[in-house]
């Protein structure tokens, strides 16, 4: 048989991090603003954050600038975004801010066919990095095909200001890669999903250089915004590596977003992938342990109380968590998980 074998890769062509990168905006913008203008998406919050930096820069070097603030990523906002740049005449977006208003930018630079930088205001997911958006359309979140960010400006002076919270949040997303990566290999075994070795081997790396490190994510110290932020990255080569986000997502994002669905209490994404990470790995047989003490020792708590989370929602999302995306299979296996079987694994593993 002939080899026809072939993949296509995307990477963000220019990545800035550490402390005081911001101002490398400047020449970004010079070397891929092709004409028009550059839309800032931003927020009320993030807008002091970084966007009114970010504004001043571009200004101050001649370029025309509009500040569009938003909120959630959901279809009205992006559908308004992509208005105000069509009207605008935008030639480049640049998303200034946590989760949201990223995934806005990512998905509307995509819809319009002009380049995306990525400034991450917070350290709490690995979405600032990859090619994929989270929009919610009728209360449902759907990730979406959009643009990888030509450019990721990932300022470490910036991210420390986000609270501690977030940076452990993202660092418990890394960390989960774990058991990604253990799904992964189970549906190439039972289903002969594709599997990259190059792209699992940096995912893991990843996780187990915050697991390892876990003592050394701390509050108020930037290196450890430095720290989980280089793996977050990592974590979306592996992703734009395999081209899909297979690497770093598996059954613990499967019953994050259950719990997102079914009643997240104040819980955060990262928050509920450490839960979800820790009950993957007990059904594998794997060391959950080890993520639970790594999670503890960052002041992550993955008791669904202290979010308030009821036992009947986290019941619930474990035993329907793999009907959210059927085509990834997972240790969650092909049907609804008994309830017996779900309370032992809560109680055994310490989440109710
Ligand atoms: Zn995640």
């Amino acid at each position: 048989m002939e080899f026809e074998k072939f993949k296509t890769m995307q990477f963000p062509r220019d990545v800035y991090v550490g402390h005081g990168v911001m101002p490398n905006i400047i020449n970004v913008a010079r070397q891929y603003l092709k004409s028009g203008s550059i839309v800032i998406v931003t927020g009320n919050t993030t807008y002091g954050i970084a966007g009114k930096e970010i504004e001043s820069l571009l200004v101050d070097n001649g370029f025309d600038v509009h500040v569009f603030k938003t909120d959630r990523a959901v279809g009205e906002n992006l559908q308004a975004l992509e208005a105000f740049s069509s009207e605008v005449r935008a030639g480049m977006l640049v998303g200034a801010g946590g989760g949201s208003k990223i995934d806005l930018a990512k998905k509307a630079s995509f819809d319009l066919s002009i380049p995306f930088i990525s400034v991450p205001t917070t350290p709490s997911h690995d979405g600032i990095a990859s090619p994929r958006a989270s929009i919610v359309e009728d209360n449902c979140t759907l990730s979406k095909e959009a643009s990888m960010p030509i450019c990721i400006i990932a300022d470490t002076v910036i991210l420390s200001r986000a609270p501690y919270r977030y940076l452990r949040a993202g660092a418990a997303d890394v960390i989960s890669n774990l058991t990604a990566i253990l799904d992964w290999k189970l549906a190439h075994r039972l289903k002969g999903e594709e599997f990259s070795s190059s792209a699992a081997a940096i995912s893991e790396y990843a996780a187990k250089e915050l697991l390892e490190k876990s003592h050394m994510v701390m509050e108020g110290v930037e290196e450890s915004v430095w720290l989980v932020t280089k793996q977050i990255l990592a974590s979306g080569t592996a992703m734009a590596i395999a081209g899909s986000s297979r690497p770093a997502s598996g059954s613990e994002h499967l019953i994050a977003h259950a719990i997102q669905r079914t009643g997240p209490g104040n819980s955060i994404h990262g928050e509920q992938c450490a839960i979800g990470s820790v009950i993957s790995m007990f059904l594998h047989g794997g060391d959950w342990q080890a993520l639970s003490d790594a999670y503890s020792k960052m002041g992550l708590s993955i008791r669904v109380r202290d979010y308030g989370i009821t036992e009947s929602t986290v019941i619930k999302s474990l035993s329907t968590a793999h009907s959210i995306r059927p085509e990834r299979y997972t240790i969650l296996g092909e049907t609804d998980i008994s309830k017996n079987a779900c309370e032992r694994t809560l109680e055994v593993t310490g989440i109710i």
